[in-house]
């Protein structure tokens, strides 16, 4: 007989044998295939593949409870392109009363349906029409919900479908939680690591500083340093916190009308001073209108910061940083270039990586390596994409590409 991994077990095993025996060799590959990789988005996609699939489904999603702030989040859906943010309410969503009865809803007619979120269909312009849904269940807590929507053919789900699917979410569930779990523990280690010179600096000066020979214009210049060390390294550990907190998707991302025309050039007058210490120029190419988002307003300045003044940072005195911003086919196009020193192609796969700095650049420059990683987090938070188009001795630029929403 049909081994499955353990979790799958803590289903009720008259429930296992009510599975079909092609559906249960399917739900054997998908946990091994499960099990072998810690990458969330990548176990998302095998879990929503696999969900349209065993149950005959149209489409399929994946919603996530956020730990600290309980939002109920669509994490992945295949068929249906999604914004990255689309938070459903608690109270008043087909999603939300899975979460709050632990139990699996069949809905025939889900435009019929109180539960039914409009929202979703209105932003998507996706129609469901009939949903099975199931809680997804890990170490006694609902930590969201897998949906399968739009039954193929027939108008209802069968309790086939039921059982298939929460065979699924066990095993889902399960590897979702530990993914998300490596990545916290990885991040922990990696942060400790760079902890490391910093604190073994701000060691050796006050060593130094007990030192009887000392002469008070040394002993001043330690001091110096020391505090300059102190301050970076409580710089370092501010953006280590938000760098955690975006990569957790504990981050808080508010929902409001931003002008960015006025946004950008406040954001430039900010960075004048650091652009004037490098001797480098910034110029703005804005639109004439006002230009409105809806998104987070800090969010988008410390992703202007970040792109902005790495393009002052990593240049040449005498250079020039570019600020574009546009729009076309519904997207939002802000465009940081400099011509600077460009950046290798072997590099430039690894820049949104934390903590990656080029190699040859250590030390030269203050950094910490996750002013990319951030942006590519914001970038990702609004479901858009980030390309960097560089050539050494001409410059770089950094494209952000992000879905404009309608409300
Ligand atoms: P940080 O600037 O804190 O080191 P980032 O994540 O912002 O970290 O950037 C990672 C690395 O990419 C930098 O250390 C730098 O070597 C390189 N880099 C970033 N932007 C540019 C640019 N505009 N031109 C050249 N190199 C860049």
């Amino acid at each position: 007989m049909l081994q499955l991994p353990d979790s799958a077990h803590r289903l009720d095993p008259s429930l296992l044998d009510a599975i079909q025996p092609e559906h249960l060799r399917h739900l054997l590959t998908i946990s091994i295939l499960l099990n072998s990789t810690l990458d969330l988005k990548q176990l998302l996609d095998l879990v929503i593949d696999a969900a349209t699939e065993l149950t005959d489904s149209e489409s399929a999603s994946i919603l996530l409870l956020e730990p600290v702030t309980g939002k109920l989040k669509f994490a992945a859906a295949s068929g249906i392109s999604l914004p990255a943010d689309l938070v459903v309410p608690m109270a008043g969503s087909v999603a939300g009363w899975i979460v709050e009865h632990g139990q699996p809803l069949v809905l025939d007619d889900v435009q019929a349906d109180e539960r039914h979120y409009q929202g979703v269909d209105l932003i998507t312009h996706f129609v469901t029409r009939s949903l099975l849904g199931v809680p997804l269940t890990t170490r006694g807590r609902v930590i969201g919900v897998l949906e399968a929507i739009n039954k193929q053919g027939e108008i209802t789900y069968t309790p086939q479908d039921i059982v298939t699917l929460r065979a699924l979410a066990t095993q889902a569930a399960v590897a979702i939680d530990n993914a998300r779990l490596f990545q916290q523990s990885d991040l922990v280690a990696e942060i400790m690591h760079e902890l490391q010179t910093p604190l073994m600096s701000l060691t050796n000066a006050m060593a130094a500083l007990g030192r009887p020979e000392l002469q008070p214009v040394e002993e001043a210049e330690i001091l110096r340093l020391a505090h300059q060390e102190l301050q970076r390294l409580t710089e370092m550990t501010r953006e280590m916190l938000d760098f955690a907190r975006l990569e957790s998707g504990r981050a808080f991302f508010d929902r409001e009308r931003v002008e960015l025309v006025q946004l950008t050039t406040d954001v430039l007058a900010m960075l004048r001073p650091l652009a004037d210490a490098h001797h480098v120029s910034l110029d703005l190419d804005l639109p004439v209108q006002p230009f409105f988002f809806i998104g987070d307003a800090s969010r988008f300045k410390q992703l202007l910061l970040n792109l902005v003044s790495n393009g002052v940072k990593y240049n040449r005195p005498g250079g020039r940083v570019t600020i574009k911003l546009t729009q076309a086919a519904g997207q939002l196009i802000l465009a940081v270039s400099d011509n600077g020193p460009g950046i290798p192609a072997e590099a430039q796969e690894r820049l949104f990586e934390r903590f990656y700095r080029l190699p040859d650049r250590e030390g030269f420059t203050d950094g910490y390596g996750l002013g990319l990683a951030i942006v590519k987090r914001i970038v990702d938070e609004y479901g858009g994409q980030i390309q960097v188009d560089s050539q050494l001795d001409l410059g770089t630029t950094f494209r952000c590409l992000i879905p404009i929403r309608s409300e």
